[in-house]
Parts: structure tokens; C-alpha cells; sequence
């Protein structure tokens, strides 16, 4: 069989909470899925951790749910992809395949002081120029360093080179190449953005931030394109001789996924938060509105693509926050219909600013408000403004990544769990004032990675093919008209300053 016979794609998404493989067809239809959760480990407040031996034994066993339930045989798999949380960061000996320590989670905040310690000289944007964003403990940089600083022994054993350092896609390309026998050490473009390691521009390692840093070279993986063979799987494993020939962060992967491929294209997940990343073409564009730049993808030799990211910290979870903490619905999937008892918001904002707000305006003083409160205002009013504050946000993104990039959106395509409100996808297009557009797989971050590898091995031919697989489950078209769109967001603009200063 060649590749181009061959029915399937595999393609792993290791997340934050579970790992998932998943099998797609030549149409890019999912044939099946395995999914496995892993421990979420807190030794301390703030800390998060997981383990990586948990995560390797989690993705075999996924592997072979995900062929077990297609009836499928490895030989009938062309490729296989990987997408992976970002940031998390995991330090392995390279003899042993044992890792040092825990891996330390995107969302960990201990390494706060390492933060500081840099910032200290320069500031908090002085890696800003290179790397595309501000120092923060969510690069993997301050996590390297706090392992170096504190795990006795680590930092002479990475002097002497016997460490390596990887995202979990570098920890499970490595694995499912062989570990200590022969496993490829690499990384993919994407996940290199966001260690503030890489060069956006030359997209290599920068050996003075890690001197800076205190960080050996000789743990960083090679840097690779997204799509490519970077090595086979193990002769002894579940995917012998497979080649293993994508590999993408998990927000990028999505907005591969969802066949963002001109400048202007512009995904948004919404999740427990959202995720948004808008292509800006093959320059990076540099964010004077508080947006991190990042490569968005680059397919072997062709030059990279880079996009804007702004995410939203509250969007799904303030949903689960109106069912837990205030019983105002029973099922998250109640409030479509209960906001939809109401003909607009009745006057009422909701701002979640639960813990300071985020891009692009970035104040950690402000707090959660609800403002606009009249004897007239109704509990659905209350609803339907957490809805349309998911939908404001979004704009406020949006309208920095247009500032930014000077390009205008055209379209928005959406995934992610909240999706399938079909109340909040059409106030997305009526706020926007545009076609909120929601595709058939909803799957997006793992297609991504699967669309990586079968690129990469001729299982589909071009981005062409993909854009043809790309298919609408349902277009909103934006029916507010704009005089009354621009006053309904001006209200929120109001609002988002009512929240702001609460806090010192
Ligand atoms: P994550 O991947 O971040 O865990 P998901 O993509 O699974 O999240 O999305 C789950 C989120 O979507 C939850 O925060 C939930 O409150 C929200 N959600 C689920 N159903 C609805 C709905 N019908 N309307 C709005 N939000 C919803």
C-alpha cells in the first residue's frame, strides 16, 4: 500500500485535561476516537502539574481505542500528527527516558519571581521584538529555569547534556521514536513560539536569552517545520514504521484545522475561555493593542505564516459560573432558550472581569460587574447579558487584531464546546457586523495536526484539498444594523470602564 492508499490520518491531541487520538478519513470526517483523562497534580496553590509517564501510557492506550474502534490496522494509517497544550513544560534524562520532574503546566504560576528577576533588566517587554510577546509564567522559559534552579542535581546534568527539554509533543515524538533508542529530539515552529526562546523571524533557538536565562542549549530540541517527517514509529510500538509528520501547538492546530490560510482568516474556540488567532500573512505583525504574536503554521520549506493571538479568560466557565454559584440555570445547554425569552440585554452589561481584565485591555484592578440594573430588569436579561458578554469580548479581540494588522475580518469560524448555541452564535454576527460561520467537525485542533501530517506524506495533495474538505454546518449572517450595533457595544465599552480600578 502507498500512502495515498491508505484510509487514515492518526492524530494525537494531548490537552490540559485529557489526551485524545483520533482517526480521520480522506474527507476529513472523524472514523473514531479514543480519550483518556490524566491526573491534574496541585502540590501547592498555584502550582499545576502532570505526569509524563501518566500522559505517554495515556496516548498508547488512546492509540489503540482510537484503531480498536475503527477496526482499523496501523497499515491502513498514512501519517500521524500531534498537537499538544503548549507551554508545559517537561525535563527527561536521555539515557533513562526518565523525566526529572513533574511536567509544570502552562497554567502554573510559581515561577513568578523568575518573571520578575528577568524583567527586572529591560523590563517585561524586552524579549517583546523577537519572541512576540511579554514575559509572563506561561512560556515555557521561567518553567525551564525554575527546574534548573530547583531540582537538586538538574542543573549539572543538563550541563553535562544528558537532559532534554520538550513540550509534550516533543516528549511524545521522542517517545513514539524510540526514546532512549533512537527517539528524535524536535519541535515544531509553533510550539517554539511560545517557549520565548525562538527568533520569530529566523526561527531559531536564541542562545543569548538562553544565557540570560541560564539555560543550556544542549535541551532544546531541533526546531522543524509543522509538516514534515521528523522520524517512525518505533518497530516494537503500536505504530511501527509510521512516519510521524505533523506537529502543531493546539490553538494553532485548530486554526489550521479550520483552513485559515489567507491573511485576514480568523478562528475563534470557545471553551471554558476563547482562543483567538487571526493569519496575518508570512511577516509577523507586531501587537500595539496587547496581542501576542506567534507563527501560526509553516508547511515544510514554504515560509512560515504567523498570526495574532488574544485570548479571553472567562467565556464558557461564566456560563457554569451562572448554573453553580448563583442557580440561575440548571444545564448549560438551558440558556439558548431562557435568553431567548427576552428580546435584548433590557439595558443590563455583564462584565466578568473575575480576576482583571485580559487582551486587549489588560488591567488586573478591574473586577467582575453588572451594571445597568432597573426595577425592570428580568433574571433572563441577566442571562442573555453573559451570553453577549462572551460575544463583546470577542469584538474587543477582534477589533485590536484589526487595528494591529490593518487587514479586515471577513469572517469569523468558530469551534469549541459552546458552539452549538445557535442564539450565541448569531449574536457573534450581530455584534461583529460579521458572518460568524460554523463548520461541520468540530474536532478543528486535531484535524489540524492530521491535515499537517497527510501534507506531509501526499495523503492530501494541497491546501486546496483541505479548503474543499472544509465544510459549513451553518453561516450566521450579521442582521443588527450598524447604528444600533455601535450603540449596543458602546454600552459594553461603558460598562468594561465601570469594572475597571476596583482593586488596588
Ligand atoms: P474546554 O475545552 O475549555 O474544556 P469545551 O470546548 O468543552 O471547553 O466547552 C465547554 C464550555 O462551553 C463550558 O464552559 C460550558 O459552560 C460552555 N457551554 C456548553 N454548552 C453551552 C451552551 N449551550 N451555551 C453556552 N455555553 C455552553
Amino acid at each position: 500500500m502507498t500512502d495515498t492508499e491508505r484510509k487514515y490520518v492518526l492524530a494525537i491531541d494531548q490537552g490540559t485535561t485529557s489526551s485524545r487520538t483520533i482517526l480521520f478519513n480522506h474527507a476529513g470526517e472523524v472514523v473514531s476516537v479514543g480519550q483518556l483523562e490524566h491526573e491534574q497534580i496541585f502540590p501547592h496553590a498555584g502550582w499545576v502539574e502532570h505526569n509524563p509517564n501518566e500522559i505517554w501510557d495515556n496516548v498508547r492506550q488512546t492509540v489503540g481505542m482510537a484503531l480498536g474502534g475503527a477496526e482499523a490496522n496501523h497499515h491502513e494509517v498514512a501519517a500521524v500528527g500531534i498537537t499538544n497544550q503548549r507551554e508545559t513544560t517537561i525535563i527527561w534524562d536521555r539515557a533513562t527516558g526518565e523525566p526529572v520532574y513533574n511536567a509544570i503546566v502552562w497554567q502554573d504560576t510559581r515561577s513568578q519571581d523568575l518573571v520578575d528577576r528577568l524583567a527586572a533588566d529591560g523590563g517585561p517587554d524586552r524579549f517583546r521584538s523577537t519572541v512576540g510577546e511579554t514575559l509572563s509564567t506561561y512560556a515555557s522559559i521561567t518553567k525551564i529555569m525554575w527546574i534548573l534552579e530547583n531540582v537538586p542535581g538538574v542543573r549539572e546534568r543538563a550541563e553535562r547534556g544528558e537532559l532534554a527539554f520538550g513540550n509534550p509533543d516533543t516528549w511524545l515524538i521522542w517517545n513514539i521514536t524510540g526514546g532512549p533508542e533512537g527517539g528524535v529530539h524536535v519541535t515544531d515552529v509553533t510550539n517554539a513560539s511560545r517557549t520565548m526562546l525562538m527568533d520569530l523571524r529566523t526561527l531559531q533557538w536564541r542562545e543569548d536569552i538562553c544565557e540570560i536565562a541560564g539555560i543550556p542549549t544542549s535541551l532544546l530540541p531541533e526546531i522543524r517545520s509543522s509538516s514534515e517527517v521528523y522520524g517512525y514509529g518505533r518497530q516494537t510500538g503500536l505504530l511501527p514504521g509510521k512516519p510521524i509528520a505533523g506537529d502543531l501547538g493546539d490553538q494553532q492546530a485548530a486554526t489550521f484545522g479550520q483552513a485559515c490560510f489567507q491573511p485576514g482568516m480568523a478562528k475563534n474556540t470557545y471553551g471554558t475561555g476563547c482562543f483567538m488567532l487571526m493569519n496575518t500573512g508570512t511577516e509577523p505583525v507586531f501587537s500595539d493593542n496587547g496581542l501576542l504574536t506567534t507563527v501560526a503554521y509553516k508547511i515544510g520549506d514554504q515560509p512560515a505564516v504567523y498570526a495574532l493571538e488574544g485570548s479571553i479568560a472567562v467565556a464558557g466557565s461564566l456560563v457554569q459560573w451562572l448554573r453553580d454559584n448563583l442557580g440561575m440555570i440548571v444545564k448549560s445547554s438551558d440558556i439558548g432558550e431562557l435568553a431567548s425569552t427576552v428580546e435584548d440585554n433590557g439595558g443590563v452589561y455583564f462584565v466578568p472581569a473575575f480576576s482583571g481584565l485580559f487582551a486587549p485591555h489588560w488591567d488586573m484592578t478591574a473586577r467582575g460587574a453588572i451594571v445597568g440594573l432597573t426595577r425592570y430588569v428580568q433574571k433572563s436579561h441577566i442571562i442573555r447579558a453573559t451570553l453577549e458578554s462572551i460575544c463583546y469580548q470577542t469584538r474587543d479581540v477582534i477589533d485590536a487584531m484589526q487595528k494591529d494588522s490593518g487587514v479586515n475580518l471577513t469572517s469569523l469560524k468558530v469551534d469549541g464546546g459552546a458552539v452549538k448555541n445557535d442564539l450565541l452564535m448569531q449574536m457573534q454576527a450581530d455584534i461583529l457586523g460579521v458572518e460568524v460561520v460554523r463548520p461541520v467537525v468540530n474536532e478543528t485542533t486535531a484535524l489540524g495536526a492530521a491535515y499537517a501530517a497527510g501534507l506531509a506524506v501526499g495523503f492530501w495533495k494541497d491546501e486546496n484539498e483541505i479548503r474543499a474538505n472544509w465544510a459549513v454546518d451553518r453561516k450566521f449572517a450579521s442582521l443588527s444594523l450598524p447604528e444600533k450595533r455601535e450603540k449596543m457595544y458602546a454600552g459594553w465599552k461603558k460598562a468594561v470602564e465601570k469594572s475597571r480600578g476596583w482593586t488596588e
